[in-house]
């Protein structure tokens, strides 16, 4: 198979992480027999130091014409950096949002998996952590409360602000669809999370989740209130294969479901429209304070490529191989300096980016 990737490396340490899930899909090529063909362009800081601006047409273009993008991440020190001078549409961050707006992305996929190598690593009670959990936060990404009609008003002597959180039933459906495609894929399992005791919005995502629910006999669903997945998210994440939310509370419980992990350079991230086509990225950010001393964690990106390759190539086993050999590698004790500092004991071994990505490389094998 031909597979046709647009890359935007990006900021930061976004080159030296985007090079090294290059580097992992170039073995996963050659060892299924697949051809990758890859595009750089740029987008984010380095494309307003180039361009003047943080996302141009031609970035845009090239990422429509791919099969898929994968990006490492954008941004500077929000403190330092002259982007930051910049008024807000023009600095980086307005990039990332403009080509999820370009691309019609509105299904974020975020996974939390406790790797049993790096349970020290959990916040949790020992119980919960030694239980382990697999999750995938479906979030959507383009309605609700971050998109509805808001304005601030003077109303008998004092100031009133009205947000307002619409969904409309095409909305919900089409996110639905996504997250029972996606467990079958995984536990089939979807527990959709919302405030149906209080907000009509979450009445009809119920209603709908349901109706959607019918075509998919082979998955179970639940509902449950976003205040009580907050807890449980803490007490028993163990019970959760898919979380399927609307935006603001899946923003909310995405960051909490991460922070659980204990590991922020662990945590793969996509985002998908309603065809095949997604971009891919860690959920991190672009770490300027360690950008160009090889000392990146690049997994995060890696196990975005995974994604990548299972969500919009369809490529399962070839995705397996490539989670198998972080597995691996951390069996293996090796761990980059933010992993080791959770690493109690002995027999590990510190790396730096480009060894994480040589070692991820050396074991990836045709399942
Ligand atoms: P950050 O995620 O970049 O860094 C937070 C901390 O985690 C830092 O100490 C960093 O060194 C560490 N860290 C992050 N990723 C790591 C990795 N792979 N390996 C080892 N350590 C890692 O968050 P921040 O400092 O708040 O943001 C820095 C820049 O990134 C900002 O400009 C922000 O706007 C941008 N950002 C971009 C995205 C994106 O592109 N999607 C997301 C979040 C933040």
């Amino acid at each position: 198979m031909k597979l046709n990737i647009t890359c935007i490396p990006g900021d930061g340490i976004g080159p030296e992480i985007v090079a090294q899930a290059k580097k992992v899909l170039d073995k996963v090529a050659e060892v299924y027999g697949h051809e990758m063909e890859y595009k750089d362009v740029l987008m984010g800081g380095c494309s307003i130091d180039a361009y003047g601006v943080p996302l141009t047409q031609e970035t845009i273009d090239a990422a429509k014409s791919a099969d898929a993008v994968l990006m490492g991440s954008i941004g500077g020190n929000t403190s330092t950096s002259p982007w930051y001078k910049l008024e807000p549409s023009k600095r980086p961050e307005a990039g990332l949002l403009g080509i999820r707006k370009a691309l019609n992305l509105f299904a974020n996929l975020r996974p939390a998996y406790l790797y049993p190598q790096l349970s020290e690593a959990c916040p949790l009670k020992e119980e919960a952590a030694a239980k382990g959990f697999d999750m995938l936060i479906m979030r959507e990404l383009t309605g609700g409360l971050y998109f509805g009609e808001r304005f601030t008003k003077e109303v008998d002597g004092e100031m009133v602000a009205t947000d307002t959180l619409v969904y409309k039933e095409s909305e919900i459906r089409r996110i639905a669809i996504k997250a029972f495609e996606v467990a079958r894929k995984r536990r089939k399992s979807v527990i959709s999370v919302d405030k149906a005791n209080v907000l009509d919005s979450s009445r009809l995502w119920r209603k709908v989740v349901e109706e959607v629910a019918k075509d998919y006999p082979d998955v179970t669903l639940e509902h449950m209130l976003v205040d009580n997945c907050a807890m449980q998210l803490v007490r028993e994440p163990s019970q959760f294969d898919v979380v399927l939310t609307e935006n603001m509370f899946g923003d909310i419980l995405s960051d909490e479901a991460s922070m659980i992990t204990g590991s922020i350079g662990m945590l793969p991230s996509a985002s998908l429209n309603d065809t095949s086509f997604g971009l891919y990225e860690p959920s991190h950010g672009s770490a300027p304070d360690i950008a160009g001393k090889d000392i990146a964690n690049p997994i995060a990106t890696i196990l975005s490529a995974a994604m990548m390759l299972r969500y919009s190539f369809n490529l399962d086993k070839e995705a397996d191989s490539i989670e198998n050999a972080v597995r691996k590698v951390l069996e293996d004790g090796f761990r980059t300096v933010d992993l080791m500092q959770t690493s109690k004991g002995e027999g590990f071994t510190q790396v730096g980016c480009k060894a994480m990505g040589d070692a991820i490389v050396e074991r990836i094998v045709n399942l």
